[in-house]
């Protein structure tokens, strides 16, 4: 013995979006608070989204490292400085994915150079399986999302019990999925209905085989919350599996947790004190994560709609940035006058974890986006599900009628980045039922218990705490052999 074991190096790649980058960065941050040296790859444009935290962590003595791939803008036909998901325009999606692509030559050069001992590379990313294994390093998958999803999701990919309904809006279960859970057409992403997704249909496709021939996945979860989907996922799908979440926890101080992603649009002490001056479980907090817009019409009716419940809230407004609608078209007239005291409007980014732990923070209305909805459960909140794209609709039904913790708003068609329209009465309804009530009462306790059991999760010897512990052993002694 005797011999120093050298430091166990990880490499985290996400894809180029907050909702992405957010947990990734987190997940780092816990590899490096258990000795493991993290380094995070992005684009150069990325790195100010990473800087401040890492800042802020090397004080808590936590190193993370950067290091830049050139990412390849011109070359794919993007807009000059467009690196980021949340900066494309939704028609250049495409290009965008294409252009993540041309970053695995880029990525063998420097697996090539730095040989990390792993790699967790975005699900976006199937190539990266491929790159890691040229040079023998296992290649960890990152989804981001809840493990119910990635069960729903690829039973409906396998079966395609879509295909066996007369119309979108024909009930059908998803096969084997625990819970008799029944999903819509029209619920489900384009590239699972239209063949024009085809682009994208070859791109989730790529990824599930990558899945498979990879190392395994990490999942941003806790056992004890979806422990039905986490037994069907390694039993069932056979995928070999770690859930180390929920990893917005590992942020302690008030700094850390305002910190994540961009620039906050309040000023995080401002937003603290007005949350201190009201009672416990008396705001609600509206929310629809990085990438969501919607519609001048369908902001006015979420304000009209927050009026009319009488409820005290923060709503967080993001306008699409070349939006040229005049900028405040969309509240009623006097609004803000009227809902002063009562009500914030934050227009860009909120410093969401710190708000959703506020004691006086009894609600969110979210878009199941699955960070939010996870930090949501940590914060031991009741949620009204306004599902919009991606995996949403399979998050709304964990939430609802798998964790009874929520009502849905009534979304019923997935629609890519602009939200379904849904009228002022349906909207103050669900928040009145999540914020008033005994059904109200009944859905808060079982969040607080779920908030409970996911801080139980992360703590030492919890279940989180030890998967993270057998992954970091794992690889350890993968190394020595
Ligand atoms: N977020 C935030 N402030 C905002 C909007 C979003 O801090 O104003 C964070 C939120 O806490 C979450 C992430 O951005 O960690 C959004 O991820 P999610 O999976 O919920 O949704 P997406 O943006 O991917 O649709």
């Amino acid at each position: 013995m005797g011999s120093e074991i050298p430091q166990l190096q990880m490499f985290f790649f996400p894809f180029m979006a907050h909702g992405h980058m957010i947990p990734t960065l987190d997940m780092a941050k816990l590899f490096a608070t258990r000795g493991v040296k993290s380094t995070i790859i992005t684009t150069p444009l990325n790195v100010s989204f990473f800087s401040k935290t890492i800042e802020r962590s090397k004080e808590y003595g936590i190193e993370i490292d950067v290091k830049t791939l050139k990412f390849p803008t011109v070359e794919a036909g993007l807009p000059e400085g467009c690196e980021n998901a949340d900066s494309v325009p939704i028609n250049m999606m495409n290009k965008f994915f294409l252009a993540t692509a041309m970053l695995q030559e880029p990525l063998e050069q420097l697996l090539q150079e730095c040989k990390p001992d792993c790699l967790v590379a975005d699900m976006f990313f199937p190539w990266a399986t491929d790159a890691a294994n040229k040079f023998g390093i296992p290649r960890l998958v990152f989804h981001g999302t809840s493990v119910f999803s990635l069960c729903a999701s690829e039973f409906i990919r396998l079966h395609e019990p879509q295909k066996k309904v007369q119309s979108d809006s024909e009930p059908f279960v998803v096969p084997n999925l625990p819970g008799d859970i029944k999903m819509t057409r029209k619920q489900l992403p384009d590239h699972m209905k239209f063949d024009f997704e085809q682009d994208f249909h070859k791109l989730v496709d790529a990824s599930k085989e990558s899945e498979v021939k990879s190392y395994g996945v990490i999942v941003n979860s806790f056992y004890e919350l979806e422990a039905a989907y986490a037994d069907c996922y390694r039993n069932v799908l056979g995928r070999r599996a770690w859930h180390i979440g929920p990893v917005s926890l590992c942020n302690r101080a008030t700094e850390e947790k305002a910190e994540r992603g961009k620039k906050s649009a309040i000023d995080e002490h401002e937003c603290l004190k007005w949350l201190d001056s009201k009672k416990p479980n008396s705001v609600i907090y509206i929310c629809f994560g990085s990438m969501a817009s919607f519609t001048s019409a369908q902001l006015k009716e979420i304000a009209m709609a927050l009026e009319a419940s009488q409820q005290q809230f923060i709503w967080v407004v993001r306008r699409q940035e070349n939006n040229n609608e005049e900028d405040e078209d969309w509240l009623p007239e006097g609004f803000e006058k009227r809902m002063e005291g009562r009500g914030i409007i934050i227009r860009g980014w909120a410093p969401q974890v710190l708000i959703l732990e506020h004691e006086a923070v009894g609600g969110f209305v979210t878009h199941c986006g699955w960070n939010s909805t996870l930090e949501g459960v940590s914060a031991g909140v009741p949620m009204v599900t306004w599902p919009v794209a991606a995996e949403q609709f399979y998050n709304e039904k964990l939430v609802t009628e798998v964790l009874k913790i929520g009502v849905g708003v009534g979304v019923q068609q997935w629609v890519k980045t602009v939200g379904d329209f849904v009228k002022k009465e349906a909207i103050e309804k669900a928040v009145k039922e999540i914020m008033k009530g005994d059904k109200a009462e009944e859905m808060r306790n079982r969040a607080k218990a779920l908030a409970e059991a996911a801080k139980r999760a992360v703590d030492k010897g919890g279940s989180s705490y030890s998967d993270l512990n057998a992954l970091i052993e794992e690889l350890n002694l993968r190394r020595r052999h």
